[in-house]
């Protein structure tokens, strides 16, 4: 029996060794970061050592880095925390972005899943001021990249500020906080190689959000609660390597590619929305026509590959993707998507008992629907 194909990077990357060993070792070691005796001062050290980790794969400064627990509060707080009249955020969010203000106004993306920077300078007119505009980096399901650069631009001619969600491109694509401008930025451990359940908040202004979290004084009081030390450890390794190792995700790219190149090859009528537009290199979004997302996912699945329809929170409820469908994806397309992501364990190999599979799945929908 073959082992798992694990396509599945953008849902959640499997660790690093060195990130897990890192963990383990400050779990075994114990103490709060915040004690004053030896085992608190070495726990601090760990938290410090993986802050500069975290702000250097980034480039942003290390007294901007405040430890959440994971992308999505870090999502929240920036847009909950800011003090905004009025939040405008991309249709192609993360629910952790779209919901976390349910006034926001809901900004329009292009057919290929690009933020619509006009309509937005449009929206940012007829804002309250203060706004704050939230604008994902790259997108989790077509992993298309965003102008954040260019939304930036838009909301200082507006006086308004933007929060950027990075979690999808850091560790997949050089990050340059600084150089891209947004006021602050969402970054998660697990989709970079490094544990669940830990991310940060990445501020410009380190000063610049008020704490979602109530309670002590961790984390410069933006961010209440004892740190966890293990898991930020273990965030600020996968960092490190991820660092190191960003080279090897543009080796991806070409796997992609040619996985594409060979499922369209396979299927004439097969497509993937948003290939024309910027992408991750390691993502891709394919459309098999008259199979649905669901059972495609089953079908992989028992064939030893793991896929995912979409997004892993909307997984289980039966509704077309909202990205597709903000991108003006026609239902019956968008129902027969499948989400293929690549990471750093992915070999050429796999990739091509992923396409064996998918050829597989293919012939027995073309049977069914003949
Ligand atoms: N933002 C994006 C773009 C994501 O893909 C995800 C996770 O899927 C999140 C935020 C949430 O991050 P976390 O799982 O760390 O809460």
């Amino acid at each position: 029996m073959n082992a798992t194909v694990y396509l599945d990077y953008n849902a959640s990357a499997p660790m690093w060794p060195e990130a897990a060993e890192a963990a383990a070792e400050a779990m075994r070691a114990g103490a709060n970061a915040s004690s004053i005796h030896a085992p608190g001062r070495a726990a601090r050290a760990r938290v410090e050592q993986a802050r500069q980790s975290v702000a250097r794969l980034v480039g942003a400064d290390p007294a901007g880095i405040v430890f959440t627990g994971g992308g999505t509060e870090a999502n929240n707080q920036a847009i909950r925390c800011c003090g905004a009249a009025r939040v405008l955020v991309s249709a192609i969010e993360h629910e952790s972005a779209l919901s976390a203000d349910e006034r926001a106004v809901r900004l329009p993306v292009t057919a290929d899943g690009v933020i619509d920077l006009e309509a937005l300078d449009r929206a940012l007119a007829a804002a309250p001021r203060p706004a704050l505009v939230a604008v994902m980096l790259a997108n989790n399901e077509t992993g298309v990249v965003q102008p954040v650069a260019g939304a930036v631009a838009a909301a200082r001619r507006h006086g308004a500020r933007v929060h950027c969600d990075a979690v999808q491109a850091a560790g997949k694509i050089p990050v340059d906080a600084a150089a891209l401008g947004a006021d602050s930025y969402a970054v998660s451990a697990h989709k970079l190689g490094g544990p669940q359940g830990v991310g940060a908040l990445v501020l410009r202004d380190p000063d610049g959000a008020a704490p979602l979290i109530h309670g002590g004084g961790q984390e410069r009081g933006r961010r209440a609660g004892t740190e966890n030390v293990a898991g930020i450890a273990g965030f600020g390794r996968a960092a490190e390597i991820a660092a190191q190792r960003l080279d090897e995700f543009a080796r991806l790219s070409a796997l992609r590619d040619r996985m594409e190149a060979e499922i369209r090859a396979l299927d004439p009528g097969a497509w993937m929305p948003g290939a024309a537009a910027p992408r991750l290199p390691n993502t891709s979004m394919a459309v098999m026509p008259g199979c649905e997302s669901a059972a495609q996912v089953i079908a992989m699945d028992l064939d030893g590959i793991a896929v995912s329809a979409g997004s892993a929170c909307s997984s289980g409820r039966v509704r077309p993707p909202y990205v597709l469908a903000a991108m003006g994806v026609d239902e019956d397309a968008a129902m027969c998507a499948l989400r293929v992501s690549l990471g750093w364990r992915t070999t050429a190999g796999e990739v091509d008992r992923f396409v064996a599979a998918w050829a597989r799945l293919r012939d027995r929908t073309a049977r069914r629907v003949a």
